[in-house]
């Protein structure tokens, strides 16, 4: 089926993006996002360049409904954001979404193992079966010489493969990964790259990468550029922006 006629998994309409005063004294704030159009259909991989500022990981935080926009509407399989509780929202993450960031997400006290199981855990599974199934997962990543490791004694590269691991346990829907080789050589970012891609593809998670390195872009089947807050399809050379240069 044409990826265009495929009902999209994620879709952001018109998203636009203020943060801080409502103050009427102050001059208002400029908006870190505008007008903002983006979908995404399952199993498709996507990557968000631009430059630093340019609103990159404002816009990933709306799209995994860590953040509201100020403006605009997202959607998860047709349901709004908007329209579920908070509780309804953390379910979604905790169930669907799986997070890579730069650096720093695993528990410095826990062997990589339970950091591995901890999002199982929070899903309500039991201590035992959460590190019975991170073991596994360890195993299939081959990466099982690391499950008895803490953080600390883990490489930038093996602390990003943990933390792939970590993001998948779940097995979501969605994976959610902002300049995940942000603090690697190039490489080892590659080598990173490359198993990202290679799970997600396995499990047919959709992935969205942020990222201001094209190499990194490059293991995405799609690239979108952020500029000012303002999202271009570079497949397509035009703005996203609602009413925008078509
Ligand atoms: P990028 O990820 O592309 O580097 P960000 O989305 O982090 O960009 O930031 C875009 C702009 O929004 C920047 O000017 C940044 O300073 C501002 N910004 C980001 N987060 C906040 C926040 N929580 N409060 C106020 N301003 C923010
Ligand atoms: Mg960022």
């Amino acid at each position: 089926m044409n990826i265009e006629s495929r009902s999209p998994q994620l879709l952001a309409s018109n998203i636009t993006m203020t943060y801080g005063t409502q103050r009427v004294d102050l001059p208002a704030a400029r908006p870190v996002l505008s007008g903002v159009n983006l979908r995404l259909v399952r199993g498709e991989s996507l990557a968000i360049m631009g430059p630093s500022g340019s609103g990159k990981s404002t816009l990933l935080h709306i799209l995994a409904g860590i953040s509201a926009p100020t403006g605009g509407e997202m959607m998860w399989n047709g349901l709004k954001y908007a329209q579920m509780s908070d509780a309804q929202r953390t379910k979604l993450r905790r169930s669907e979404f799986g997070f890579v960031f730069q650096s720093g997400q695993l528990l410095a006290q826990l062997p990589a193992l339970e950091n591995v199981a901890l999002p199982l855990m929070l899903a309500g599974v039991s201590v035992d079966q959460a590190k019975q199934q991170a073991q596994g997962l360890f195993a299939s990543l081959g990466l099982q010489g690391l499950m008895d490791r803490r953080p600390g004694e883990l490489s930038g590269g093996q602390a990003q493969r943990v933390a792939i691991a970590r993001a998948m346990v779940i097995n979501p829907s969605v994976i959610f990964a902002d300049e995940p080789t942000g603090a690697l050589d190039q490489h080892t970012g590659m080598e990173v790259m490359s198993l990202l891609s290679h799970v997600a593809q396995q499990n047919s998670t959709t992935l969205v990468v942020v990222t201001h390195d094209a190499h990194v872009a490059s293991f995405c089947s799609r690239t979108v550029q952020m500029h000012d807050g303002i999202l271009s399809d570079t497949s397509t050379g035009t703005s996203t922006a609602t009413g925008g240069a078509q």
